[in-house]
């Protein structure tokens, strides 16, 4: 029964607008099995931290904001990474689906046992970190096939899919870094969009807090102009 379906959550947005098509209550689940050297979220790596909440909760919070959400708005399961609490993330979907309201999944793409997520999954956001596999493991730490497997997957099911790179200076900022990433994704018909996004460093108080050294201190963050060069190569 779904009252019974638990998962770990850090914490919510109630009216997001960056992580999926329109306005957005957005969940930040708790765990994640990769360690991402830019990772804006450290304190969702602990799979045994957040609180637990049943599907039914999230989606009675997710519907007091029903009437934000228009036409294609509606609920994002982040994280950490959504995908390690495959049972719950699928409820989560299905009860937000009964109830008309559209479901967004935000994942690295690295985990292959899903249940049946993409049964209710409308729309996904996918990272596609690095376009090579020697970067994948150094800085993410898994293999580049995982991600690329999963956005098979997603075009078998017909999932929209927007691909999504923080661009950081000096690893993966180049015109040839732009031509890899879309020649890795772009047969794919599933994919609506690349998105670029800057690599910043705002997260850098939640790493002195829990103690973690943060290897990307001294890299610069990403300009706005050079995300809108890069861009042009897409
Ligand atoms: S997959 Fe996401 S949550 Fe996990 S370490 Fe990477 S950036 Fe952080």
């Amino acid at each position: 029964m779904s009252a019974d379906i638990t998962g770990r959550i850090s914490s919510f947005q109630t009216l997001g607008t960056l992580d999926g098509p329109g306005v957005r209550f957005v969940v930040f689940l708790q765990g994640c099995p990769l360690r991402c050297v830019c990772c804006h979220n450290p304190e969702t790596w602990d799979k045994n931290g957040g609180t637990l909440y049943t599907a039914e909760q999230v989606l009675d919070r997710v519907l007091r904001y029903k009437a934000y959400f228009g036409e294609k708005g509606g609920i994002t399961l982040s994280g950490g990474e959504p995908l390690l609490q495959p049972e719950f993330t699928a409820e989560v979907f299905k009860l937000c689906r009964q109830n008309g309201i559209n479901t967004c999944l935000d994942t690295s793409g690295c985990v292959t046992e899903v249940n049946n997520v993409l049964d209710y999954t409308d729309y996904c956001l996918l990272d596609i970190k690095y376009s090579t596999d020697d970067y994948y493991k150094k800085y993410v730490g898994c293999g580049i096939d995982g991600p690329l497997m999963f956005l098979k997957r997603l075009d078998e099911k017909g999932i929209p899919t927007r691909v999504r790179q923080v661009i950081i200076p000096g690893l993966n900022d180049t015109a040839e870094d732009m031509k890899k990433l879309k020649s890795a994704v772009s047969k794919y018909y599933c994919v609506e969009e690349i998105e670029l996004l800057p690599f910043r460093k705002l997260c850098i108080s939640k790493y002195e807090k829990a103690g973690i050294d943060f290897l990307f201190k001294d890299t610069p963050e990403a300009s706005q102009s050079l995300i809108d060069n890069l861009k042009n190569y897409l």
